[in-house]
C-alpha cells in the first residue's frame, strides 16, 4: 500500500500549521513548529505573497496531510462529497472524520493518526465482532469497535491506557476507555473537524 514517508515535521512547516502528526512530540518544545515556524528548504523564509491558487492548494494539502490521505483518495473523497446532499466542503470533512483510523485517534487509542493507521493495519481492532485491518473504512452510527482479545495484554496498549483515559472524546463517539471499546452514536458534523480548516478553499480549488 502506498504511504508517505518523508520527515513529517517538514509537512507542518510547509503548511505553516501544526498538524499533530507525531503524538507527544507535537505538544512539547521539541515540535519543529516551535523552533522553525517557516517553510523548509532554501527559500523557506522568503516573504513572497502567495497567489489565490497557492492558498487554496496549501489548504487542500494541509487537510489531506492532517488525515494522512494520499492525493487520489482525497480527490475521490471530494467526488463523493459533491455527490452527497449538502455542502461539498462540509461533507468532505465528515467523510474524513468517519475513517476508522481517525476514530481510533479521536478516541485516544493512539498517539497520532499515523499510529492509528498502523495499529489498524496490524489487526489490533475488531469492528462489530470482526477483525478489521483497513484504516480507510467508513464507520456508521451503531458501529462498535474494540480491541482484539489478543492485543489486550500487549505493552503498546498498556502504554496507551493513560492517553485513552484522559482524552476528551467527541460527543458522536461513546468510549469505554478502560477496555478500549467504543460505539459510534451519531454522525460527526462540520464542527467536529478542525475549525482552522477552511474547506471552502478546497472546494474552490477543485472547481477550477
Ligand atoms: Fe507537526 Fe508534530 Fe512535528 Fe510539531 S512535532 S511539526 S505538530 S508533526
Amino acid at each position: 500500500m502506498a504511504r508517505y514517508n518523508e520527515a513529517v515535521c517538514r509537512l507542518c512547516r510547509r503548511e505553516g500549521a501544526k498538524m499533530y502528526l507525531k503524538g507527544d512530540r507535537c505538544y512539547s518544545a521539541k515540535c519543529a513548529m516551535e523552533k522553525r515556524a517557516f517553510a523548509p528548504g532554501q527559500h523557506g523564509q522568503s516573504r513572497k505573497k502567495p497567489t489565490e491558487y497557492g492558498i487554496q492548494m496549501r489548504m487542500k494539502q494541509r487537510t489531506r496531510r492532517t488525515y494522512g490521505v494520499l492525493e487520489k483518495q482525497f480527490r475521490n473523497y471530494f467526488g463523493k462529497a459533491e455527490r452527497t446532499k449538502g455542502l461539498a466542503g462540509e461533507n468532505l470533512l465528515v467523510i474524513l472524520e468517519k475513517r476508522l483510523d481517525n476514530i481510533v485517534y479521536r478516541l485516544g487509542f493512539s498517539n497520532s493518526r499515523a499510529e492509528a493507521r498502523q495499529l489498524v493495519r496490524h489487526g489490533h481492532f475488531v469492528l462489530n465482532g470482526h477483525k478489521v485491518n483497513i484504516p480507510s473504512m467508513q464507520l456508521a452510527v451503531g458501529d462498535e469497535i474494540s480491541l482484539r482479545e489478543k492485543s489486550r495484554t500487549s505493552a503498546k496498549f498498556k502504554d496507551l491506557a493513560d492517553l485513552a483515559a484522559s482524552k476528551s472524546v467527541p460527543t458522536w463517539l461513546a468510549s469505554n476507555a478502560a477496555d478500549f471499546s467504543a460505539k459510534v452514536v451519531a454522525m460527526p458534523t462540520r464542527e467536529d473537524a478542525d475549525s482552522s480548516i477552511n474547506e471552502t478553499l478546497i472546494v474552490e480549488l477543485y472547481s477550477r
